[in-house]
């Protein structure tokens, strides 16, 4: 069994971002821009920005941080994305999510330029992406990949499942598989023999938002095993969505919560910034 070392792609990812960073710094002159709206005082939120802002710093981008009151208004909110859209400096933009229940999400992603989605919700980019012919892929899936890259772990021919079918995680995380030949199974609450699916995985994800929800007994021997999950077990503590300690040994590969998909995200965020700014400024 060998542990994905998700801190070591996510920094490997971040080194290119920034030596690449700094050569078109040199060149052109100016300097990638990233935009985080964060809106009311979410404490996981709070961190997340956190640490996306200190990536900014390390590859070299510019960040500016709008740090809005939970009571801030829908238009208010659009107004402030309208402004962003056309700041020329500002190559990206990231509303992060969850956002208070009075504000639209939906509507709030959809103001977003399609050219500046880092994130890759919209519509627009999430048609491309179906397409297989994208600019952005949404950073968490994207990461997984990246992860199955490093670690020559081969996709093509093989069975994927996925458990989760959110529109940020789960979803996409079917279609790039789908793009590298796997054969993908997406599973939700409504999937019946969740186990039996489960246990013809060569390559299993799970994207549930329940802690240690994957056991033993769903994984097949050998499988690689991706947990995205995020989740607090009973006693406060981060977790996955796999139960690590029993899985771990049917694996060939598994990822570890912390220290696995969670740094990879924010390692594709900042790829996917520098990607915009290139668009945006016709740099090949
Ligand atoms: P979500 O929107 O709540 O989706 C959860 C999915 O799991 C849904 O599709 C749901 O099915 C399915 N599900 C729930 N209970 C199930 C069950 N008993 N059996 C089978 N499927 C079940 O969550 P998400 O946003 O995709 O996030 C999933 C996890 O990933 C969370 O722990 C989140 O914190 C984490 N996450 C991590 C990162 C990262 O950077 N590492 C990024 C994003 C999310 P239905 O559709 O039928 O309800």
């Amino acid at each position: 069994m060998q542990i994905i070392d998700g801190k070591k792609v996510s920094a490997q990812v971040k080194e290119s971002v920034r030596l690449e960073t700094e050569a078109l710094v040199k060149n052109y002159g100016i300097t990638p821009g990233l935009a985080v709206v964060i809106v009311g005082d979410d404490p996981a939120s709070r961190v997340y920005v956190n640490n996306k802002k200190k990536a900014c710093e390390l590859v070299g981008f510019r960040s500016e941080e709008y740090a809005l009151p939970a009571e801030t208004t829908q238009e208010e909110l659009l107004d402030l994305v309208n402004t962003l859209n056309g700041k020329k400096d500002i190559n990206g933009i990231l509303v992060q999510l969850p956002l208070p229940k009075h504000l639209d999400d939906k509507a709030v992603i959809e103001s977003i330029d399609p050219q500046k989605d880092v994130d890759a919700f919209h519509a627009v980019n999430v048609g491309k992406i179906m397409l297989g012919e994208y600019d952005f892929l949404p950073c968490t899936p994207a990461g997984v990949m990246e992860m199955l890259h490093s670690y020559d772990i081969p996709v093509e021919g093989r069975e994927c499942v996925v458990i989760g079918r959110s529109n940020i995680v789960g979803k996409p995380m079917g279609m790039l598989l789908l793009h590298e030949n796997g054969t993908v199974t997406i599973c939700h609450s409504r999937t019946r023999n969740l186990r039996e699916v489960c246990l013809r995985a060569d390559i299993l994800v799970a994207a549930v938002g329940r802690p240690k929800f994957v056991t033993a007994d769903m994984v097949k021997e050998g499988a690689v095993v991706i947990d995205v999950g995020m989740d607090r077990d009973e006693n406060g503590k981060l977790c996955g969505d796999v139960d690590f300690e029993n899985v771990k040994d049917k694996c060939s590969y598994i990822t570890p919560v912390p220290g696995g998909v969670g740094p990879m995200t924010i390692a594709t965020l900042m790829k996917n910034t520098l990607k915009a700014f290139k668009l945006q400024n016709n740099i090949k």
